[in-house]
């Protein structure tokens, strides 16, 4: 096989290209901005509800809510179910900090469970046993772009009388399949679901967005009330609520994004597969394990270091030209913030290991044919010498 060995022929490979990508929707997106300008209708203009309408039959969701971020999303949905101070809502050690942040923000009491060590997401035995007469929620993480047990994860729910707050931030578009045979995309199945439209997230804007989903008529008046000042009538505040709010031009880029979503989510799985079939017989790494009930919409390709070191292959990638990232490098519960006489070191054993050997590739839309034959040629290259 010919390989290119010049390197500086090749585009910079990045983590994620959103350079490329928008010199594939430019015309359209130019011009869904432009009209935004034109209209000057900046702030809840017909483009935030067009998106909305367009988000919702997507999912196959009665309510989509947008508001300013997947971290207000989180919040949003804890404020309009009414938790109170003290009450315990039960998440991932392995996870981004905002799934917690919010937790402790409003007062409530963030308890941490160890996740599965071959889908990286929450382990429904262990959160099983973390349920108190103080549990309100559940918060599983759809982590890297597969969805969590929600099949497991919703009986232990409806049998403790709780809530299931999705956090889809990474995995937008992946289906599940219940045992029933029922198909749902992620984020519709517990009593409300939270994404984030950050650039870098498999449906991202131009800047920050977010939105809340739900089938609950109830449920989702109230998150549009606690997202706008707490108002249904302008000027009569019937709650606290908070400003949260999808800009229009955010809303009309995510409108053109949304049509190619499911062709971005096969280029992303094809990345994976060509990974997959390239790593997994070296034994050196653990490939990503896909789940039986979900698709995989791969926001992350992560692998696990097999017995050698994860730190120098990410070196020795970035020597060659390919990037690689650490997500995430410390657990929840050992964050300086997050400190707590409840758990130490030890306490969540699969989390502790996966932040000390997963290591992240590169994985987006518009990987060239060259650029993917460096990466994977290089982390070969390693692997064989290590
Ligand atoms: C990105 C992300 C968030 C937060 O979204 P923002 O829009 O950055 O506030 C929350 N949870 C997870 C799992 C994420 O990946």
């Amino acid at each position: 096989m010919y390989l290119r060995t010049n390197f500086f022929s090749l585009e910079k490979i990045q983590m994620v290209d959103l350079k490329a990508q928008y010199r594939r929707i430019k015309a359209d997106v130019d011009q869904a901005i432009q009209e935004v300008i034109d209209t000057t209708t900046f702030i809840n203009g017909p483009a935030v509800h067009d998106f909305q309408k367009d988000l919702e039959k997507y999912l196959g969701v009665k309510h989509v809510i947008p508001c300013a971020n997947g971290t207000d999303a989180l919040q949003i949905a804890m404020m309009a179910l009414g938790f109170k101070p003290g009450d315990e809502i039960i998440t991932a050690s392995f996870t981004y900090v905002a799934t917690a942040e919010v937790i402790a923000l409003l007062g409530l009491k963030p308890v941490l469970v160890d996740v599965d060590p071959l889908t990286f997401n929450i382990d429904p035995d262990a959160l099983e046993r973390a349920i108190t007469d103080k549990t309100v929620a559940i918060v599983p993480v759809h982590l890297f772009g597969q969805c969590a047990d929600m099949d497991r994860i919703m009986e232990i729910a409806n049998k403790h009388n709780i809530h299931v707050i999705e956090d889809t931030a990474q995995a937008i578009g992946a289906e599940y399949t219940s045992k029933d045979g029922s198909i749902k995309k992620a984020g519709t199945i517990g009593t409300i679901g939270a994404t984030s439209f950050f650039p870098s997230k498999n449906l991202g804007c131009y800047g920050d967005g977010g939105a809340l989903f739900t089938n609950d008529d109830v449920l989702a008046e109230r998150v549009r009330m606690i997202a706008n000042h707490g108002q249904k009538v302008r000027y009569y505040h019937d709650e606290i609520g908070v400003n949260s709010r999808l800009d229009s031009i955010q809303a009309a880029i995510l409108r053109v994004k949304l049509r190619e979503l499911d062709n971005y989510a096969a280029a992303r799985r094809q990345l994976a597969d060509a990974y997959d079939a390239a790593f997994a017989p070296t034994g050196k790494v653990i490939v990503p394990v896909r789940a039986i009930n979900s698709t995989h919409v791969f926001h992350q390709y992560t692998l696990q270091a097999n017995g050698i070191d994860r730190d120098k292959m990410k070196e020795f990638l970035e020597s060659k030209g390919v990037p690689a990232m650490i997500y995430y490098p410390v657990p929840l519960h050992m964050q300086k913030a997050y400190l707590d006489p409840r758990y130490k070191a030890g306490d969540f054993p699969v989390t502790e290991k996966l932040c000390a050997t997963v290591i992240s590739l590169p994985m987006h839309t518009e990987m060239q044919d060259d650029q993917r034959a460096l990466i994977i040629a290089s982390v070969l290259e390693f692997l064989h010498s290590n």
